[in-house]
């Protein structure tokens, strides 16, 4: 398959309290191998649903509710359990926002590493030689001593790169990172960043980097995806969408991004409103009740996927965001 991953039309709801609430709605899009997709959206916008569903890993009150999920050509949900650990083992490997969560307190980092190689059926000879290997391509300088530290004896950002080995390990064709360097403080952030860039261009492997912040997302990939309560707003390439988004939102959300030439002092802009609630939806455009260029159409049709300038956008009135997005001329002082 061309793709490392593809959604179709996609509906993910979670039960609560009885009550089936959905999160995802027709969500379709395709990330080919070796290309570096971004999703971005705010807190609650299902970013990590998508990510959880895509490795069949939702929680049990979670469940897909329609459409399909294809790793590499292979719907997810046909699949047995026993492919799916399989596929898990060798093809798609993911790394969470908190890694002293993802790594066992009580193990040793080379035994945690080792016992992936065990998995995936490399002969025992050559557990520790790979192990080097890999903590090296993590640019880990002095990998036999970390390899006999426990999880907590190490930085955040030490035990992220570890995270980020052992996902590399198997040579997925797929990596997903959720928020990586999220709980990072921004010099750790950068460097654990630079890493992922790095081993982009030294690995074939196809990456599904999630954030909440459009500036790393611009950093690290080639095209992007925006999330909005649950829907798939806008998609691009990450230059063009970033020159000149076609849905409101995405124009919001960039414009909120620090720029040159601002002042830590210069409060930035804010999107006003919040998005409406799972389950609150009737009708027309997600986005219309916080929109400042929304029409009465866009408060009762729901727009359709429409193809303009190289992306997709659910928007009606597409045309309309190049006027929120020109910037105000700069003054000279
Ligand atoms: P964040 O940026 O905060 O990580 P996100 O975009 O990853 O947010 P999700 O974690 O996918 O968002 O959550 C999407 C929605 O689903 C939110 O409204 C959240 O409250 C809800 N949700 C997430 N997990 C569950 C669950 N297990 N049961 C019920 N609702 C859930
Ligand atoms: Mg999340």
């Amino acid at each position: 398959s061309p793709y490392a991953l593809s959604f179709e039309d996609v509906g993910v709801a979670y039960r609560v309290k009885g009550v089936e609430q959905q999160i995802l709605n027709g969500i379709t899009l395709n990330i080919k191998n070796g290309e570096a997709y971004g999703i971005v959206g705010e807190s609650g916008s299902g970013k990590s649903t998508a990510a959880f569903a895509a490795l069949r890993y939702l929680p049990s009150n979670g469940s897909v509710t329609g459409g399909r999920i294809l790793i590499d050509g292979k719907d997810i949900a046909a699949m047995s359990e026993r492919s799916l650990r399989q596929v898990r083992r060798t093809s798609v490997a993911m790394v969470y926002q908190d890694p002293s969560r993802a790594l066992n307190p009580s193990i040793r980092i080379g035994r945690q590493i080792q016992e992936i190689f065990a998995l995936s059926g490399v002969p025992r000879a050559e557990w520790v030689a790979r192990t080097i290997d890999v903590l090296n391509k993590v640019r880990i300088s002095d990998p036999q001593r970390v390899m006999d530290r426990y999880p907590h004896q190490l930085s955040g950002g030490m035990q992220q790169r570890i995270c980020i080995a052992m996902a590399i390990a198997s040579n997925p064709r797929l990596l997903v990172l959720d928020e990586p360097t999220t709980g990072l403080d921004a010099t750790v952030e950068a460097d654990v960043l630079d890493l992922i860039q790095q081993l982009r261009q030294e690995l074939s492997t196809a990456v599904l980097f999630i954030s909440h912040n459009l500036g790393i997302i611009g950093q690290i990939c080639d095209r992007v995806g925006v999330f909005y309560a649950g829907r798939l707003v806008e998609e691009g390439a990450a230059h063009e969408l970033f020159r000149a988004p076609k849905h409101p939102y995405t124009a919001g959300i960039l414009s909120c991004l620090p720029r040159a030439g601002r002042t830590k002092s210069t409060p930035l802009e804010t999107i006003p409103g919040v998005p409406p609630q799972p389950g609150s939806i009737k009708s027309g455009c997600v986005f219309a009740s916080r929109c400042s260029i929304a029409a009465p159409r866009c408060h009762a049709e729901d727009p359709q996927p429409l193809q303009i300038a190289g992306r997709m956008t659910k928007c009606h009135y597409p045309e309309s965001v190049d006027a929120m997005t020109i910037e105000p001329p700069q003054r000279l002082e």
